[in-house]
């Protein structure tokens, strides 16, 4: 087995996840079809030479972003529309992008992309409904795969949240990226040092087949003229990482920030964690409490699709309308939003999960104005 970034033979499989769902920001209209979703498994696997950490397991016929009903926008909340504002004002300013052409690989719908508003945008993206195209076509979100064509006479690229989704990441960069000129480019990836330091085992996700140090990000863009003009390792309150790269500048180098050893205590300790909230919620429910868990994301999912005992928990709540009345996978627990748990005949929660603390406040708010009623929050 090589390392697919640096092609080194000094790999370990740290450790074996069965019986994961694929794609947990896929949600489905119909119960039995949630509840008879195909699993994979996590073989997580640490290459020594450079860092890189990833699923030596993954498949990716699991993972067709083309089939069921994706939605992974979290820009329904206020906090994370508001972390994207700053980031498009930081870019912006920094790299002067008033009309000049970006191009964002992975735009998902097409809302981040859309916020540079004085700018000439190309937006690409599997996962779109459809392609759009602007009257002048200086927006324009197309469905499909990028290719090297899609990055000629650009100024600036953007790639959120897809370089952890690519398996084979050195084919892909070099595929695309093989006479590339634009002159910076902008990545955002998550980092995996945050679910460490934070005992985040939400956030370990099938999906996300791909974790990199910022040496093995180094080695891939290297034989294509780029090297690090920033590196940031404190988005997003630390859970991201971003990096810029650069044509022709000093590179700062690149570091493997993770230890093998950090990575196996992070798998130890992630079986307990959920024995320990299995314990949590069955104490609640013995109570004749209603317990429920708010935020049906990817964090979501996988707390729901990771306990044994999700049937006590009758029902999950987001905000986002259009997640209202979908199943999650594996479990196949409902969907509400606030509005239409209040219209319903489930009784309303007396203790609410929650799996991001930064949306508690938020979350509180929509609380207090809708159920009108003392709930007790817990963070998982
Ligand atoms: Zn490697």
């Amino acid at each position: 087995m090589k390392c697919p970034v640096c092609l080194s033979n000094n790999v370990e499989v740290i450790w074996q996840f069965n019986n994961i769902v694929p794609v947990s920001n896929f949600l489905y209209s119909e119960k039995n079809k949630a509840l008879d979703v195909t699993r994979g498994n996590i073989a997580l696997t640490y290459c020594h030479n450079c860092g890189f950490l990833y699923n030596s397991s993954f498949s990716k016929e699991l993972c067709d972003y083309n089939s069921g009903e994706y939605n992974n926008d979290q820009t329904e909340s206020k906090y994370f529309n508001q972390y994207l504002d700053d980031l498009v004002d930081e870019l912006s300013k920094k790299y002067k992008l008033n009309n000049k052409r970006i191009i964002e690989i992975g735009c998902g719908n097409g809302k981040f992309i859309k916020k540079f508003m004085d700018s000439v945008c190309l937006g690409i993206d599997p996962a779109l409904s459809k392609s759009y195209f602007s009257k002048d076509n200086s927006f324009i979100l197309k469905k499909g795969y990028a290719s090297t064509n899609d990055l000629h006479n650009k100024d600036f690229l953007l790639c959120r949240h897809t370089l952890e989704h690519i398996a084979s990441p050195r084919d892909f960069i070099d595929e695309i990226f093989v006479k590339c000129k634009i002159l910076n480019l902008y990545f955002e990836i998550p980092r995996f040092g945050y679910l460490v330091e934070n005992d985040a085992y939400n956030a370990l996700t099938y999906e996300h087949c791909s974790w990199y140090s910022t040496k093995s990000i180094e080695i891939m863009f290297k034989d294509h003229g780029y090297s690090y003009n920033s590196v940031n390792k404190e988005r997003f309150d630390t859970e991201y990482l971003s990096f810029e790269l650069s044509k022709d500048r000093n590179s700062v180098p690149g570091q493997i920030e993770i230890q093998p050893k950090e990575v196996l205590l992070f798998c130890e300790k992630y079986s307990s964690y959920y024995r320990t909230l299995n314990q949590k919620i069955y104490e609640f429910c013995h109570l004749g409490k209603t317990v429920t868990v708010w935020g049906i994301a990817g964090k979501g999912v996988s707390l729901l699709t990771n306990i044994d005992n999700s049937e006590q928990i009758p029902y999950a709540i987001d905000i986002n309308p259009s997640k209202n009345g979908m199943y999650v996978p594996k479990c196949g627990v409902q969907i509400y939003t606030p509005d239409a748990l209040l219209n319903s005949d489930q009784l309303l929660p007396d203790v609410i999960i929650l799996t991001n603390r930064l949306y508690k406040n938020e979350i509180e708010e929509v609380v207090n104005n809708t159920f009108y009623k003392q709930v007790e929050y817990i963070f998982a």
